[in-house]
């Protein structure tokens, strides 16, 4: 599904990814785990084409994302993004939040959206907040509005940067479950996150990024109880 190769990027003359290299299948779900300004972000980032790559190549679904000639709207309507800090629209209700890229990017009508909406809520656990306004919401519930929202385009790929990083943690438990549900109906997802619970349990792979380089990928099981990489030991070392 997702084809990196070689992937750099710079910000001014400071190289933050140097060289990454990886494939990600259907349905896989890749938690991407390391240090404070490792380049997790970045990486996300550079998949959605929210940062523009510097070189290498990103292939998404068939199509090179560094090619001029690619749709970049096309792309980002196929790949869903869930940021730590949720940026729901706050004028706008839960379910005007939802609908609001159905309606303008890909033309459904009103109801077609809201026949979208309604179902997503319904699976995030929040039909009874449809016409609430963000800020009535805890951050738990906050963040599963921002996964409703970004199913309704029917992404083909999730992209999860510290979902559950700016929850109090009673909080976190409802999000991950909902994380968990997606990647058991399939859904392809890259999930940047310190939760190594749910990494071992839901994912398939784990990549341990620093410094701008993927130091080791491997299972939850290799990671977490058979490092290789020193500098993935001395990282796990520190929070487990
Ligand atoms: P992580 O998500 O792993 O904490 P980031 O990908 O956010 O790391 O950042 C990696 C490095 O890139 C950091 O040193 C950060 O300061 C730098 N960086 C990120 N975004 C920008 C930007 N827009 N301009 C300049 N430097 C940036
Ligand atoms: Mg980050």
């Amino acid at each position: 599904m997702i084809h990196v190769k070689d992937l750099h990027k710079s910000f001014g003359t400071t190289e933050v990814l140097k060289g990454l290299t990886t494939e990600i299948k259907e349905k896989e779900v890749v938690c991407v785990i390391g240090p404070s300004g490792s380049g997790k972000s970045t990486f996300l980032r550079c998949l959605n084409l929210l940062e523009d790559i510097t070189s290498g190549q990103v292939i998404m679904d068939g199509r090179d994302l560094t090619d001029p000639k690619t749709n970049i709207n096309d792309v980002r309507t196929d790949v869903g993004m869930v940021f730590q800090h949720f940026n729901l629209f706050p004028h706008k209700t839960v379910l005007e939040n939802i609908t609001l890229a159905p309606i303008k990017v890909k033309g459904l009508s009103n109801q077609e959206a809201k026949d979208v909406a309604i179902p997503l809520l319904d699976k995030v656990g929040l039909s009874d907040k449809a016409d609430v306004y963000p800020s009535s919401l805890s951050g738990g519930q906050k963040q599963r509005v921002a996964i409703a929202r970004a199913l309704a385009m029917n992404p083909k790929v999730m992209l999860f940067d510290e979902p559950t990083s700016a929850l109090d943690p009673e909080l976190v438990g409802e999000v991950l479950e909902v994380m968990k549900d997606l990647a058991k109906e399939g859904m392809t997802m890259v999930v940047v996150t310190h939760e190594m619970g749910f990494a071992r349990e839901v994912g398939d792979r784990v990549f341990f990024i620093d410094e701008g380089i993927f130091m080791e990928e491997d299972t939850p099981e290799n990671i977490f109880h058979n490092p290789q990489n020193p500098r993935t030991q001395e990282f796990l070392s520190k929070i487990l």
